[in-house]
């Protein structure tokens, strides 16, 4: 293996489920990383935590009453505290920074995105939410930047490497798998009466509370297609999502020829982090994370139950529909997820604001980004008002 320069990594969500695990990987290979800046939105103890760990030269606390402790708690220390929202777009942006991990929740990902994408940075995207939201945007800034997007998601982690050495016309179809969450095998009728403290029952995959509610209701899926659809150019007809209990193949590429890639892994967020922290400079050799046979000797395959998970339709609806659909989608998504989480609303009434909310707010068919925060704040205050 040839010498790799080191190189300075931003976490935007470090003190999240994937920002902790990118640090794990910063922390397994020094020689090649260094934590360079890290971002949380509130968890300003174990920001502080990481910061006195890692040394980074930044650290952002993005909710500006913690700036105080924050700052306090790193006197002394060689590493500048900052606070706010646009601290984050102007770090980003910094020369010295060369990848972005992209690891903050839901909407709030959009703005720093799009600035590492205009100063052509790196970009490990575990922010499935930009996409969502303004996929067509993102996609037409990166054909004019220098700017690279390796995905994080396990998904898009196994697409990208199926198709490493293809051609994108010989591409048939995308086979998209789920879990299919807690609720997989739960009667249709049982699903209102459940909580919160079900549904972060994941099965498998030890995630941020907002992604396990995402993937109980299966609108993460729904995400995920729309991800899958910008990032690979893929049409959302040709992704087919398909239920894989034991989350062992990521997703799986089906060519023109009748043969089908898949890329096999053991349903633990490093492996995907390891790979696109690691390009475009190679594989990054490990320990850890290898399977054994008993691992995969039995692997099944289903058909989601679309009736009980009817927001995979509605992913598929708004996909269709474009503009700033997805958007509106996205946007009444995280304030029923944030009302459920809390207890203010059931299981199906998480369905009913979004079918709600995008009957309600008008598309707008070749939105600009102003469109995109207007019709945030629209989809958001018309959903507050359904829970
Ligand atoms: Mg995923």
């Amino acid at each position: 293996m040839t010498s790799k320069p080191i190189r300075n990594i931003a976490v935007l969500g470090s003190t999240g489920s994937i920002g902790q695990q990118t640090l794990d990987i910063i922390a397994e290979y020094p020689a090649l990383f260094r934590a360079y800046i890290l971002v949380a939105n509130s968890s300003a103890d174990l920001l502080i935590e990481q910061a006195l760990r890692f040394k980074p030269a930044l650290v952002i606390i993005a909710r500006e009453d913690l700036y105080d402790k924050v700052r306090t708690a790193l006197q002394g220390q060689d590493i500048a505290v900052a606070s706010g929202a646009q601290a984050i777009v102007d770090a980003v942006s910094l020369d010295e920074v060369d990848t972005v991990v992209t690891a903050m929740v839901g909407y709030s990902g959009l703005a720093p995105t799009i600035s590492a994408i205009r100063s052509g940075k790196t970009i490990a995207l575990a922010n499935k939410e930009t996409l969502v939201v303004a996929g067509e945007l993102i996609t037409q800034m990166l054909r004019t930047s220098h700017s690279v997007i390796y995905p994080v998601d396990s998904e898009h982690g196994a697409f990208y490497q199926c198709l490493v050495g293809e051609r994108h016309e010989d591409i048939k179809r995308f086979w998209l798998t789920a879990s299919g969450g807690p609720f997989r095998t739960t009667p249709i009728e049982q699903l209102a009466d459940k909580t919160a403290a079900d549904a972060l029952k994941h099965p498998n995959w030890a995630m941020g509370a907002k992604i396990t509610i995402d993937s109980a209701t299966m609108m993460n899926k729904g995400f995920e297609m729309i991800e899958a659809r910008w990032l690979f150019g893929i049409e959302p007809k040709d992704i087919e999502i398909v239920v894989h209990p034991q989350s062992i193949v990521h997703s799986m590429v089906e060519f023109v020829d009748g043969s089908i890639k898949a890329q096999l892994g053991l349903p633990d967020m490093h492996l995907p982090i390891r790979y696109a922290l690691g390009m475009p400079h190679g594989r990054l050799a490990t320990t850890e994370h290898h399977m054994t046979l008993s691992d995969f000797a039995n692997l099944t395959f289903e058909a989601p139950d679309r009736a009980k998970f009817p927001l995979i339709d509605a992913a598929y609806e708004a996909a269709n529909q474009g503009g700033t659909m997805p958007c509106v989608m996205n946007a009444a998504n995280e304030v029923a997820v944030a009302a459920f989480l809390k207890g203010a609303i059931g299981f199906n009434d998480i369905y009913r604001i979004i079918h709600t909310t995008m009957e309600h707010i008008a598309n707008v068919s070749t939105p600009t980004y102003d469109d995109y925060v207007a019709t945030n704040d629209e989809a958001r205050t018309f959903a507050a008002t359904l829970c």
